[in-house]
């Protein structure tokens, strides 16, 4: 028999469901014509276009409308876009409000997506102002609003972080965004489809979403610019997108994350108590192995996402032994693994490296059942077992 394999890398991507699939596949086929054209086949696939568009600003709240969601390739284009868009408009407001806004206030957890255009525009001769996080992995709505100055043109705070699952008090921020007059943006890229994300009454301006976190496919995703909001185009030519975003539209990943969204949303609540009875399960089998601590917040946390750290035993080596045993996890931040360096949360958590290098991630989805809790927990027990009797290290650290 095949072993069977569990999957628990929900965090890193997830599979297209059935449904996703079956509703991309007639636009490969039948109704491959170009959006923008005026024959049946390219109507059929512009109302497919904007049918998604309809989901996509369903799935964000009851006020929400479609002319504010813009079809992107990913979590990634969706934070460079909305970062680098946003420092541009505060770039241009010396020309009205006569003050540079060349100020960003972020935090020490972000996404990559969101660290490294911070980090192009400080290269521009922005300031960016880095929030460490409480040991928790959690920003304060205080803390964003010491930190805003006249020249601050953009607050960037993660709904929810794709490493720890720590939950940010997003609503709290946006509110304190809007009273000082300055946009907020959020990467929801881990929680739209988690948890409730209402883009009006958490007073977000911008926020990043991805397909692949909600089991569309890889490459599409989508940011939310509210109304009113002149960002500047991130791709220049033809008029798609309402000229902000050029290039022949994806039509069957646009419809594949329309689906995704609105199958996410309407079972979300069920789907969320399922998942956390099944991760606090996981997280006491877990922390029942010896010198083991959580990651990231027991309380504000993603329905989905344990995350800790076995003392003495190195990440990398545990994920290995777990794939020989079927299960798929990670540690640190997929784009970290392999570059051996200890995942920027953690640390930023307060973390030392040594037990940031330790970390082990497992994020449990939709297909993941009791069984598969169980047999995670046996077999991370035995392969840490395995790991720290061949270790000299653990050998001298424990006794
Ligand atoms: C996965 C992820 C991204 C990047 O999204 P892509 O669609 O893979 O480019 C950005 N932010 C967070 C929080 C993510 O988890």
């Amino acid at each position: 028999m095949p072993q069977k394999i569990i999957y628990a890398d929900n965090a890193a991507t997830t599979a297209v469901s059935r449904s996703v699939l079956e509703a991309m596949l007639p636009f490969f086929t039948e109704d491959f014509g170009n959006a923008s054209a005026v024959y049946k086949t390219g109507r059929n696939a512009a109302r497919a276009v904007l049918k998604a568009r309809e989901a996509a600003a369903a799935a964000l709240g009851g006020n929400t409308e479609p002319r504010e969601i813009f079809f992107t390739s990913g979590g990634t284009e969706s934070d460079n876009w909305a970062v680098k868009g946003a420092a541009a408009l505060g770039a241009a407001a010396v020309r009205t409000a006569f003050v540079q806004k060349r100020h960003i206030v972020t935090t020490a957890v972000e996404h990559h997506a969101v660290l490294k255009s911070c980090a192009a525009l400080e290269k521009q001769g922005f300031k960016v102002t880095y929030l460490p996080p409480d040991e928790f992995g959690r920003i304060t709505a205080e803390q964003v609003s010491a930190a805003i100055t006249p020249e601050t043109c953009l607050v960037s705070v993660m709904t929810a972080n794709n490493e720890v699952g720590t939950v940010m008090p997003v609503a709290e921020i946006g509110a304190v965004c809007r009273e000082r007059g300055v946009l907020f943006h959020t990467d929801a890229v881990q929680a739209v489809g988690q948890i409730p994300v209402d883009v009006d009454k958490m007073n977000i301006d911008l926020l990043s979403l991805s397909g692949h976190k909600l089991h569309a496919p890889k490459g599409i995703g989508a940011l939310y610019v509210r109304k009113g909001i002149e960002l500047p185009p991130f791709m220049d030519g033809g008029s798609q997108e309402r000229g902000r975003r050029a290039g022949t539209e994806n039509v069957p990943a646009i419809v594949g994350l329309g689906r995704a969204l609105t199958d996410a949303v309407s079972d979300l609540s069920e789907r969320a108590e399922r998942l956390t009875a099944l991760r606090d399960e996981l997280i006491r089998g877990l922390l029942a192995i010896p010198e083991t601590r959580l990651n990231g917040s027991p309380t504000n946390r993603l329905p989905g996402n344990v995350n800790i750290s076995v003392r003495g035993i190195e990440g990398e080596s545990l994920l290995l032994m777990l794939d020989m045993k079927g299960i798929c996890a990670s540690s640190g931040s997929a784009c970290a693994s392999g570059s051996g360096e200890p995942s920027h949360v953690l640390l930023a958590c307060g973390l030392p490296r040594e037990l940031a290098q330790s970390s082990l991630r497992l994020t449990i989805g939709g297909d993941t059942s009791a069984e598969d809790v169980a047999a995670i927990v046996i077999a991370v027990s035995e392969s840490v077992e395995k790991l720290r009797s061949l270790s000299p290290y653990w050998q001298r650290i424990s006794h």
